[in-house]
């Protein structure tokens, strides 16, 4: 038997299905990734909704496979928290843009924040926030220049031990952003407490916003929570031009999807961000 999650056991049959088998395949790929070095960061551009300069970009973490090419993390970050191998990759991960960051601005680039997905289990794990201290040592990144995306689903647990964690986090300098808002269960009673920079609505609000009625509704809401929190706001999964003008009106800060640009390695975003810098 093989221990899986906290509380349930997976055993391992001769007659084990294919997903089983394909599972069990990828767990055994994902502890040697790391060592391999075949994990790679992207990373997506955030606009300034009235400038539209880049002013920050999100590291989206790629699985480099031997085999199986280029592996989106939606397919493995589940098995990473499984494993528990979530908190050595989160760790690199955090490392590994910092330095980018710093990087970009050694050579000259206009600084801007580096955003980093923390996972569930990385946030409630007690060496977050030493994590984060390190990783801001070793890089040398100036703290107001890195942000941690975390998500509501996080909070639920234990409401009080999570604003203290937020807390410490703040007192580092870094800023925080609710990601996904809307699509979890956050209690809006515990938001006015959490020490937040920012609100990302999700992206299933943003993608039908200008037809479907609802969506706008919830979209509107979310901004009016936004602003009366003071928190800023920003939209993820931007496609198109009417979502741009619809998400304006709305008073929403910054803007982040396909139609700004799709996450792309470090050497095709520095292209970017120098061209920026000189147009
Ligand atoms: P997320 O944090 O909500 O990231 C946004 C996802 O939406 C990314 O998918 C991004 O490529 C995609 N996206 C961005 N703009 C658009 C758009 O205009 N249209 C559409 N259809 N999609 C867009 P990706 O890179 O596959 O990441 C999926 C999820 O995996 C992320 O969702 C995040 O929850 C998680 N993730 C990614 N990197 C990390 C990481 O380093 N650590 C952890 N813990 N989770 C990560
Ligand atoms: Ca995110
Ligand atoms: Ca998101
Ligand atoms: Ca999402």
């Amino acid at each position: 038997a093989k221990q899986v999650g906290q509380n349930h056991y997976e055993f391992h049959t001769p007659d084990m299905n294919s997903a089983a088998h394909e599972r069990l395949s990828m767990e055994t790929d994902l502890q040697r990734a790391l060592q391999n070095q075949e994990f790679v960061l992207h990373y997506q551009p955030k606009i300034d909704t009235a400038t539209k300069a880049i002013v920050s970009v999100e590291a989206l973490l790629r699985w480099n496979h031997p085999t199986r090419g280029l592996v989106l993390p939606n397919t493995f970050i589940p098995l990473l928290e499984d494993t528990g191998l979530i908190n050595p990759v989160g760790e690199w991960v955090l490392l590994q843009a910092a330095c980018q960051a710093q990087a970009w601005i050694d050579a000259g680039l206009e600084p801007i924040r580096m955003s980093v997905n923390i996972s569930a289990k990385q946030f409630r794990s007690h060496i977050l926030v030493e994590t984060v201290r390190r990783t801001l040592g070793a890089s040398q990144l100036e703290s107001r220049y890195l942000e941690l995306e975390l998500t509501e689903s996080m909070f639920i647990e234990n409401a009080e031990r999570s604003i203290q964690i937020m807390q410490e986090l703040k007192c580092l300098g870094v800023s925080l952003s609710i990601d996904d808002f809307g699509s979890g269960y956050s209690s809006l009673a515990y938001l006015k407490q959490f020490p937040v920079d920012y609100l990302k609505i999700d992206r299933s609000f943003v993608t039908d916003l200008v037809s479907n009625k609802k969506d706008a509704a919830i979209a509107v809401a979310i901004a009016a929570l936004a602003h009366s929190l003071d928190l800023k706001l920003v939209a993820e999964g931007v496609e198109d031009q009417a979502q741009v003008e619809f998400l304006e009106k709305q008073g929403c800060h910054e803007l982040q999807g396909y139609l700004f640009g799709r996450p792309v390695s470090a050497e095709e975003l520095e292209q970017v961000l120098r061209q920026a810098d000189r147009g």
